[in-house]
């Protein structure tokens, strides 16, 4: 079999738990984290390159003319973007590629990848949302208030993705992403080639040789 990995998409409100959701993933199974570019600043501990690449916005609208981008947007008033090379050039080598983007730029993945899965991350309730972006302490009050005002209009596009993955406690949220991971790579649709077309195919092998 020759299977091209997965596209998985995790959006959510800012505070949801991605970025603690993904890391733990990435601990935990073999995915391959697409690292985005933006325009923000970095905050305190963040790495060039690891977290993401910090870029001028006249670098960042260079490489949005030169088509650079699977997909951008602007969130909370930067641009943010997922290099579009690495993710193809990962899926195509067969790994299960992670996207860690918002609403806006994953419905643009929608629309051009809709093999991809698309997971949304919800906090228990409004109140630990709010809590959760003040622990981080990484927003001044303004991007805090922006950031939480947004999340009441982003929690009604949960109805665009395929499954909903509320973070209570974060391992129950990873082995929920895991189980959803395992149940899509089962799908027919998905392996249907593989299994039945080719002559190497599995379940040609088990039937006829
Ligand atoms: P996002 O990437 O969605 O903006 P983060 O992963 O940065 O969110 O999480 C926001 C804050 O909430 C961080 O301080 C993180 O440690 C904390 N956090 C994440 N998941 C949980 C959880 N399940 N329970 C308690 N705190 C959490
Ligand atoms: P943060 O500033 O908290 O790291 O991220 C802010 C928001 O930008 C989050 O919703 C995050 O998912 C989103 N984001 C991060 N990278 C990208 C990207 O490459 N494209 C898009 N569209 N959104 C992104």
């Amino acid at each position: 079999m020759n299977q091209k990995g997965i596209l998985i998409v995790l959006s959510g409100p800012s505070g949801a738990g991605k970025g603690t959701i993904c890391k733990a993933l990435l601990e935990s199974s073999d995915f391959w984290l697409s690292v985005s570019a933006t325009t923000r600043s970095p905050r305190a501990g963040e790495i060039e390159g690891k977290n993401y690449y910090f870029l001028t916005k006249d670098k960042f609208e260079e490489k949005i003319k030169a088509d650079d981008f699977l997909e951008y947007a602007e969130v909370y008033g930067n641009y943010y973007g997922t290099p579009k090379s690495s993710v193809l050039e990962a899926l195509e080598a067969g790994k299960d590629v992670i996207l860690e983007i918002d609403i806006q730029g994953a419905l643009k993945v929608k629309e051009t990848y809709p093999g991809g899965v698309f997971i949304f991350i919800l906090p228990p309730s409004m109140e630990e949302l709010k809590k959760r972006i003040i622990g981080r302490g990484s927003e001044t009050p303004e991007s805090l208030m922006t950031r939480f005002k947004a999340a009441y209009q982003e929690i009604n596009y949960v109805s665009k993705y395929n499954y909903a993955v509320v973070n209570d406690q974060v391992s129950e949220a990873v082995k929920k992403i895991q189980a959803i991971i395992i149940a899509e790579k089962c799908r027919v649709d998905r392996i249907k080639d593989d299994i039945l077309d080719s002559k190497e195919g599995l379940i040609h092998e088990q039937l006829y040789d």
